[in-house]
């Protein structure tokens, strides 16, 4: 039996991100990038003015006031997405529009709010200095800048970024394709008709549902029964994905096969148990260099192993860099009691209040208890060497629902 750290060590160790493919830059929103970002021209392109108003040459606004403006000579108007024609002499303004790129010869622009227009004259109202309200060519991005850099996650400011560089299409790491079996004689489909004595494999969809939140494809493979020659065929099968996830049959019971046939398809097995609670009969290895994990096959063990050690390998196989959910410190609303020797996952209700998290526990925790994970929405993380834990302590729990990330309205506003 192996420790938490180490499974995910020696798991993590043996996986390396999955080939890049092209994808539309929407499409790679949450995805990971697999090149860098080079600027293949300025941004802005050209010279521009970032106002409604007149270019002028800041010289010949010299002295100008409301009581006293300057009178310009206005040759052009110039709305943005046009290209000025006339290049300004002494004594001239062009109307130009936020955005529109800035005649030869000006090198200011007054806004609107400050001149006052008379026929085709203007009158300005303000001396303007050289590079007023005037955004440079290349300020933004220089040609040439690295802009954005491989491993970096596409967030809607990147996707921005990338269409303001005129990139249609880039390149992100692929996402895994999962292959998803259960074992079980026990085990019926979602909507075959039940009997007393079969029970409908929710695994199957559970595993599939956290595939598809941490961002791979699933790819089905069913319900196979405890026998060597169809788990030998299903596995076999399975080798078509990128990762394998299978569930039950990896305890000690007489038709717990699953580590046998591991060994003997893939003859890689690199382990067996891992000291937690619950979770601890999770086998992983490969088959023909294809990652495989054999959870366990109660619901909650399931659950559990695969938010520890299949989430990170999925993220890491998609390029990411943080692998892992993120963790508070809340404080324990109850007692608690433990083995030692063991790293519990409890699952638990986290609650925000004045500036601080709490949390206690949803009740039975047995590993077959599907709705404690229902109703948790963190798992309360309780470290090997410890046994009991007095209510008002800090304990660190791993939030598994996002939005409780986010917390009231900050009192800092
Ligand atoms: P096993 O590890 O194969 O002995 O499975 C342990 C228990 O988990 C079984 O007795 C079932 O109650 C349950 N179980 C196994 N596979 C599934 C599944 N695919 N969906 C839901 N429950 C399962
Ligand atoms: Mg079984």
């Amino acid at each position: 039996m192996i420790s938490v750290d180490e499974a995910l060590k020696t798991i993590l160790d043996t996986i390396v991100p999955l080939p890049v493919e092209k994808v539309n830059i929407l499409a790679a929103l949450g995805r990971v990038l697999g090149e860098d970002i080079v600027a293949p021209r300025h941004l802005p392109p050209t010279n521009n003015s970032s106002m409604d108003g007149y270019a002028v040459r800041a010289r010949d606004t010299g002295g100008a006031k409301s009581t006293s403006p300057v009178i310009l000579n206005v040759i052009e108007d110039i709305p943005a997405g046009t290209v000025p024609q006339k290049a300004l002499a002494a004594g001239q303004a062009s109307r130009i529009m936020t955005g529109a790129p800035l005649p030869e010869g000006a090198d200011a622009v007054v806004r609107m709010e400050d001149t006052q227009p008379d026929g085709r004259q203007v009158h300005i109202h303000v001396e303007a200095r050289q590079g007023l309200d005037i955004r440079l060519a290349g300020e933004d991005v220089r040609e040439g800048e690295t802009v954005i850099f491989s491993g970096s996650v596409i967030r809607p400011a990147e996707v921005g970024m990338l269409a303001a560089l005129g990139r249609s299409f880039v390149s992100v790491y692929q996402r895994p394709v999962v292959a998803i079996l259960a074992t079980g004689d026990e085990l019926v489909d979602i909507d075959e008709p039940p009997s007393s004595w079969k029970i409908i494999s929710s695994n199957s969809y559970a595993t599939a549902a956290q595939v598809i939140e941490s961002g791979a494809t699933v790819l089905q493979l069913g319900i196979v029964k405890d026998r060597r020659e169809s788990l030998i065929e299903k596995f076999r099968a399975a080798t078509r994905a990128d990762l394998i996830i299978s569930s039950g049959g990896v305890s000690v019971g007489d038709y717990d096969l699953v580590k046998d046939i591991m060994k003997e398809v893939g003859n890689a097995m690199q382990f067996w148990q891992v000291a937690m609670r619950p979770g601890k009969p999770l086998a992983f290895g490969s088959i023909q260099g294809v990652p495989v994990f054999g959870l366990p096959g109660n619901p909650v063990s399931s659950m559990i192993s695969f938010e520890q050690f299949v989430r990170p390998t999925i993220l890491k196989m998609m390029g990411h860099k943080n692998l892992y959910r993120k963790m508070i410190r809340a404080t324990l609303e109850q007692d608690l009691a433990k083995r030692e020797g063991m790293r519990y996952f409890m699952r638990g209700q986290v609650r925000w209040e004045a500036g601080r998290y709490y949390v206690r526990s949803t009740g039975e925790q047995g590993s077959g208890i599907l709705k404690s994970m229902v109703r948790a929405n963190g798992l309360i993380v309780l470290p090997e060497q410890t046994t009991s834990f007095r209510k008002g302590e800090e304990v660190l729990v791993q939030l598994l629902d996002r939005s409780m990330e986010q917390t009231d309205h900050p009192d800092y506003v």
